[in-house]
């Protein structure tokens, strides 16, 4: 592997998995393991699978699909409420689904009956992220609609918490979802088997001393592959942070002035950026930009500091002068990752050893 590419270490990641499955279960907390950062590779999901995890969840069908493909047979959750144009592939490729559309839901049914099968469904809860999900006092009417539709089984209830707004989970949010879990059942007279509070940024909250009350599932994206809670980015103890390196490699070096010269307008983002006169550097542009990952979100290492960045170069400041074809490796966010994978420029490929 050469030139631009990201380097997957599968081995850390496993055992980020299996320490985590092994902490929830401790809370009764089973790990649904979330593969749509890596686009459903199925290499993933076998050491997924292998350490624990009860399910795999992917928002995109595209890569559920891939993972069945690649002969995963594991139960396989739907993350994004299913798009109305793929609700065949919906039913024939995952078991469940996350919903709160009612004419989803009728779709799903009918695609269901179609196909001969029954389709699991989540209920998503809205708990004041603003994101996905029925507002409480819609859960019930809601429910019901699925309890009429015999081709489809309510196998749970969900909410999804920090993704847009960063709302934190908490005792009252957490407890009004236990809460809602507890009046479906009894309303309706049906055991509510899964009950999904969140992702990675549930994690704080399911491991420490509150009690989890009937919250029995967490979906894991990023502390499984990045080792960190999302809500203030701090690496969880014993799991490792460095799963993932992003290489990068020098294209020109030379002795520049860090002021620009003649008058200025904006850049090609939009943007009108103040720039610290700091003398004359060695400016340093390696062959990777906007277009491959978010060059705000990478940790550059000791002794390189990113300066700038265009869609196709990004702007070091190095030490010395560095030559054409040296590499520099960086560490990517979450953000960073999720380009770089998507980047038909960047190759994926193991970590050496
Ligand atoms: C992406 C996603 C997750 C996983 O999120 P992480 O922060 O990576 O753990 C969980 N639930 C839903 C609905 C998602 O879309």
């Amino acid at each position: 592997m050469t030139g631009l590419r990201l380097e997957i270490d599968l081995d850390k990641i496993g055992h980020n998995a299996r320490v985590l499955v092994e902490r929830a279960a401790l809370r009764n907390i089973s790990i649904t393991a979330v593969t749509k950062v890596m686009l459903g590779s199925p290499d993933l999901a076998r050491v997924l699978c292998a350490a624990g995890a009860s399910a795999l969840g992917d928002s995109r069908i595209e890569n559920i699909e891939r993972m069945r493909d690649g002969g995963i047979d594991a139960p396989m959750l739907l993350l994004r409420s299913p798009m109305t144009s793929q609700i065949d592939r919906v039913v024939q490729a995952s078991s469940m689904s996350v919903n709160a559309e009612t004419e989803v839901l009728s779709a799903l049914a009918s695609a269901a009956r179609a196909s001969g099968r029954i389709h699991d469904v989540m209920l998503m809860v809205e708990l004041g992220d603003l994101r996905e999900g029925v507002m409480p006092d819609q859960l019930n009417e809601t429910v019901r609609h699925v309890l009429s539709l015999p081709t489809l089984r309510l196998c749970g209830i969900g909410a999804n918490l920090a993704c847009r707004n960063g709302i934190e989970p908490s005792v009252e949010n957490m407890g009004e979802l236990s809460a809602m879990v507890d009046s479906v059942e009894t309303t309706f007279g049906t055991e509510i088997e899964i009950v999904s509070g969140g992702n990675s940024a549930n994690l704080d909250w399911a491991l420490g001393s509150s009690d989890p009350g009937r919250v029995n599932n967490l979906r894991l994206g990023e502390a499984v592959l990045l080792g960190r809670e999302p809500l203030h980015r701090r690496s969880i103890p014993g799991l490792h942070t460095d799963s993932f390196t992003l290489v990068t490699e020098v294209i020109e070096s030379r002795r520049k002035p860090t002021k620009p010269w003649g008058r200025s307008g904006q850049n090609s983002f939009g943007e009108d950026p103040e720039i610290e006169d700091r003398g004359v550097i060695w400016q340093t542009i390696l062959a990777v930009g906007r277009q491959d990952t978010d060059t705000a979100d990478l940790t550059a290492p000791e002794g390189v500091e990113i300066l700038a960045a265009s869609s196709d170069h990004l702007i070091v400041q190095t030490r010395d002068r560095m030559r054409p074809g040296n590499e520099i490796r960086f560490e990517p966010g979450y953000s960073a990752l999720l380009r770089s994978m998507t980047s038909p420029f960047v190759t994926k490929g193991p970590a050496p050893r």
